[in-house]
């Protein structure tokens, strides 16, 4: 009785999922690559993976429409230092 080391990821439809991008039941296919839970929907191509925990990370297919924008520093915002003004000292007289 020899054992096949399944080296090969299966490719398997999950029963009862519904895909996250268009909603449709039954057109998820699962797979490990690396350990690494794949998605993948073929009704409408969606695709993620899962991550550590367990998060989905939606595969990059050219469109980023889930990514969060996220907004690079104003370069015209940085900079502004403000020094005390030495005038607004008052002299302390001690007299
Ligand atoms: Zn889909």
């Amino acid at each position: 009785m020899t054992e096949t080391p399944q080296v090969i990821t299966k490719k398997r439809f999950i029963a009862g999922a519904v895909c996250p991008a268009c909603s449709e039941p039954d057109k998820l296919m699962m797979w490990s690559e690396d350990d690494v839970p794949h998605r993948h929907c073929v009704h409408c191509g969606y695709s993620d993976t899962l991550n550590a925990q367990g998060q989905s990370i939606p595969t990059e297919l050219g469109t980023r429409v889930n990514k969060p924008v996220v907004k690079p520093a104003d370069p015209k915002v940085q900079g502004v230092q403000f020094f005390p003004n030495p005038k607004l000292k008052k002299p302390v007289d001690p007299s």
